[in-house]
């Protein structure tokens, strides 16, 4: 069976919708984009169609590939002082010249809308109230959604990235999972997969998930996202997978449009935090 995203996000944003239209002022997210990659306009543009339907504005903040890092810091630093800013979020990539990390330092984390600061990163690790970054968060929607246990659960993620995998793991090993993360230096990775009960498939490579890596009766969740011609294919070889597993997150249609909803969830989160500080400072 196909778990799909977009049912998810409905029913969440049903939620959501009403929550945001109690909130004592408009929500404003600040979105910087660095270069002039194509996807990262795409992704953009989606998060502002939503945030358009919940009242949520959106501000972009653009910069040429020859931007200097110091110049986006600087932009940001503006960002994390101005009172009509909820929310601040730089889009990824950034170009190679920068360090990613620095630059994402610089939000300051009550304005950390992705949760990738590593302030929100270490309180994810320690199992404290954070921010959770958007992707991990839109595989834990689906599999809660879909009413997919994790107690006990033994959960392979292939993939080891800060923004994706990394959080994913801490989030679920929260909730009693027991997580192996693979990457590409793991040896014999099918022995691995073939004993996961779920499996997150994050590596970044088409189709490569394969059927006769997986048990009987697994769930799969596709975090990949690529464009071939008119068409966009996951991590997963769907056709074969399909036959094996209990559940496949589709893709598009997964856990895409699930990130892109936890910016909006984020976003308000982060609000609800800003307006409990005022109350304990009155
Ligand atoms: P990434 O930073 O490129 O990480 C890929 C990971 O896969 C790395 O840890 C790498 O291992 C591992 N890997 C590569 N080849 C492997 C192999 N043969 N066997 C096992 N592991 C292997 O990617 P990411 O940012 O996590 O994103 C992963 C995918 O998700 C991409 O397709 C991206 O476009 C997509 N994505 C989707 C969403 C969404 O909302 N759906 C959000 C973010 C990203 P090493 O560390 O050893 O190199």
């Amino acid at each position: 069976m196909m778990m799909d995203g977009k049912l998810v996000k409905l029913h969440l944003l049903e939620e959501l919708a009403k929550k945001i239209k109690c909130c004592h002022h408009p929500l404003t997210l600040a979105v910087l984009l660095a270069g002039d990659s194509e996807a990262s306009k795409i992704y953009i543009r989606r998060k502002e169609n939503l945030a358009l339907t919940l009242g949520i504005t959106v501000s972009l903040y653009s910069f040429s590939n020859e931007a200097r890092e110091s110049e986006v810091i600087a932009c940001i630093q503006k960002l994390n002082e101005d009172k009509n800013v909820d929310g601040i979020l730089v889009q990824l990539p950034l170009p190679p010249t920068f360090d990613v990390q620095r630059v994402i330092n610089s939000i300051s984390a009550e304005k950390d809308v992705d949760g990738l600061t590593s302030n929100h990163q270490g309180r994810l690790l320690q199992n404290q109230p954070c921010i959770i970054p958007c992707t991990a968060m839109a595989v834990f929607h689906l599999l809660q959604f879909y009413q997919v246990s994790l107690a006990s659960q033994n959960v392979v993620i292939i993939g080891r990235s800060n923004l994706v995998s990394k959080p994913l793991a801490c989030l679920l090993t929260n909730h009693d999972a027991t997580v192996t993360v693979c990457h590409s230096k793991t040896k014999n990775l099918v022995d691995f997969t073939r004993m996961a009960d779920i499996i997150v498939v994050a590596v970044g490579k088409p189709r490569f998930l394969k059927g006769e890596m997986i048990k009987e009766g697994a769930i799969i969740i596709d975090v990949g996202i690529h464009r071939e011609g008119g068409k966009i294919v996951g991590d997963v070889d769907v056709d074969s997978v399909q036959k094996k597993c209990r559940y496949l997150s589709k893709v598009p249609g997964g856990v895409g449009e699930l990130t892109v909803y936890m910016v909006m969830e984020n976003l308000y989160t982060l609000y609800k935090n800003q307006e409990k500080q005022k109350n304990i400072g009155n």
